[in-house]
C-alpha cells in the first residue's frame, strides 16, 4: 500500500470533468485506490469521494454516511423513486453549498472491491450521496446543479478557486 495520502483535486482541475472509464477487471490496484481514497474521505472529513476526485479516471466510489463504508466499483443506478432537496458541500469545491433536487430512493448495481456484482437500495441520504458521488464520474460537479442567477452570484467565489488551482499547478 502507497504511503502517500491522496490529494483532492479542485474545482478547475480537468479530471473532474472527464468521463470516467468502467472498470474491467477488479485489481489490488484498485483495492488499494479504494482504501486509500476510504481514508482521505474520512481524513477530510467527508462522506463520499469519486476516483475523479483524487485523479483517477475510473468509475469508483467509496462513501460512509456513519453506518458503514460503502466501496464500489462502476456503480449503476437502475431504478430512481421520488424527489428530496438537500444542501450537498463536494470535498472539490470547498465552501460551495447547493441545495440539489435528486431521487429520494435508488436502486444501484455495482461490483465490490472484489468483483462480486452487488445491488443496493438506498433513500434518503445514502440514496443522495450515491447520486453525488455517480455524478462524479459522469464529470458533473453540485454547481451544475446552480439556476442562472445562483451562478452569477458565486461566480466570483468558484473563479478564485479555479485561479488558486491553476497558480499552485
Ligand atoms: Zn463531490
Amino acid at each position: 500500500m502507497l504511503k502517500t495520502r491522496l490529494k483532492i483535486k479542485i474545482f478547475g482541475d480537468a479530471v473532474l470533468r472527464k468521463k470516467a472509464v468502467p472498470v474491467v477487471k477488479v485489481t489490488e490496484t484498485h483495492r488499494q485506490i479504494l482504501s486509500q481514497m476510504a481514508q482521505a474521505m474520512y481524513e477530510d472529513s467527508g462522506i463520499g469521494l469519486a476516483a475523479p476526485q483524487v485523479g483517477v479516471s475510473e468509475q469508483l466510489i467509496v462513501l460512509d454516511i456513519g453506518e458503514g463504508l460503502y466501496k464500489l466499483v462502476n456503480p449503476r443506478i437502475v431504478k430512481k423513486q421520488g424527489k428530496q432537496s438537500i444542501s450537498e458541500g463536494c470535498l472539490s469545491v470547498p465552501g460551495v453549498c447547493v441545495k440539489v433536487v435528486r431521487a429520494k430512493q435508488i436502486w444501484v448495481h455495482a461490483l465490490d472491491e472484489n468483483g462480486r456484482f452487488i445491488e443496493l437500495e438506498a433513500k434518503n441520504l445514502l440514496a443522495c450521496v450515491l447520486q453525488h458521488e455517480i455524478d462524479h464520474l459522469k464529470g458533473k460537479l453540485i454547481v451544475d446543479y446552480l439556476s442562472f442567477l445562483e451562478k452569477l452570484r458565486i461566480k466570483r467565489k468558484l473563479s478564485i478557486l479555479k485561479h488558486k488551482q491553476f497558480n499552485s499547478a
